[in-house]
């Protein structure tokens, strides 16, 4: 490769690295709620924040499919990078709840440049996700701060 390609792929002007995944004319995917290979119906084009490569921010294209089941219509098929409704990466998220361990949430998305919003909502969905996954029913013994509740702060 010669070094004019080679400045496209990285164009270090732009601070970010572009990503562009496609399918073969022709394919099928899977229907996400029964599983049977299907044609596709339509597609939209999509980008996800991406981790950080050769310290630039990375952003991954495509276009996502629709499959079209006979049995349950159209889909948005699922993306093994991502889940639906978010613009990064279930790896870009994971450093994401990862940092928030570490460091306000603030700082998190200053650092990796992203809306505090969009940190939080991160945060929250996967807080949720854990929340769901807990169980509770081997839970016997639970503690509360005595002088909070003094105070009157209630825990229901
Ligand atoms: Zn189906």
């Amino acid at each position: 490769m010669d070094d004019k390609k080679l400045m496209k792929i990285l164009d270090t002007s732009e601070e970010r690295i572009d990503i562009y995944l496609d399918f073969i004319k022709g394919s099928e995917f899977a229907c996400p709620i029964c599983n049977k290979p299907c044609k596709i119906h339509d597609t939209k084009d999509r980008s996800w924040r991406h981790l950080p490569l050769f310290h630039y921010e990375s952003y991954i294209h495509a276009r996502v499919p629709r499959t079209k089941c006979e049995e349950h219509g159209t889909k948005i098929v699922d993306i093994p990078w991502s889940r639906h409704d978010t613009g990064f990466t279930s790896l870009f998220e994971a450093d994401i709840v990862a940092l928030c361990k570490e460091i306000p949430v603030a700082s998190v998305a200053e650092r990796v440049k992203i809306h505090e919003e969009s940190a939080w909502s991160i945060l929250a969905y996967h807080v949720n996700e854990a929340r769901e996954h807990v169980d509770l029913l081997q839970l016997d013994t639970i503690g509360v701060d005595e002088i909070a509740v003094k105070k009157g702060q209630r825990y229901d």
